[in-house]
């Protein structure tokens, strides 16, 4: 579609490029989830030295799923702008979910699997397709995914433990505490 924007040089507009830029800007705009979850049963703090990115995620799980997830987020627009995205994606969702999001995500932006391909609830994080093409800035759309799934993976390993340490707990049940 051609479309006069007052700049002779300007004649063609790609009307997708043009929403993804405005879903990124309504993100960076009004970022959602922002905050800290009181009694927090993941916490993470991520830093992208490359551009100065610093995010604080905090999230508190009932039942397996993600009941509470809120974010901050200081550093550039793409940064915040996918911090707001990612969360708004995994709020809700089961652990299982929200570790798939997190994988199809970055299956998108490492390893080139087209955007139209991603599930609903991934439909904002296609507008972030574009940051591919300047590998410099990956880093700052990732930093916000790559540190839920820290989160995601420490809190899985904490309650293997917890479950390990209520076999020990059976055992001092069996030979008494010392
Ligand atoms: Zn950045």
């Amino acid at each position: 579609m051609s479309v006069a924007m007052g700049n002779n040089r300007i004649q063609q507009v790609n009307w997708e490029d043009e929403l993804y830029r405005e879903i990124i800007m309504d993100h960076y705009a009004n970022p959602r989830h922002v905050g800290d979850v009181a009694n927090a049963d993941i916490t993470v703090h991520g830093v992208n030295p490359l551009c100065g990115d610093d995010l604080k995620l905090s999230a508190s799980v009932r039942a397996g799923s993600l009941k509470d997830l809120k974010i901050h987020t200081k550093g550039c627009s793409i940064s915040q702008a996918s911090s707001s995205i990612m969360a708004e994606a995994l709020y809700g969702k089961t652990l299982a979910e929200a570790q798939t999001l997190v994988s199809q995500f970055k299956a998108m932006m490492l390893e080139g699997k087209p955007a139209s391909s991603l599930p609903p609830p991934l439909a904002d994080a296609q507008a972030l397709e574009g940051v591919k093409d300047y590998p410099v800035r990956i880093k700052c759309a990732l930093l916000a995914w790559n540190s839920a799934l820290q989160g995601l993976t420490e809190f899985a390993r904490k309650k293997s433990k917890i479950s390990t340490s209520v076999t020990e707990k059976t055992e001092d049940d069996v030979y008494g505490k010392q």
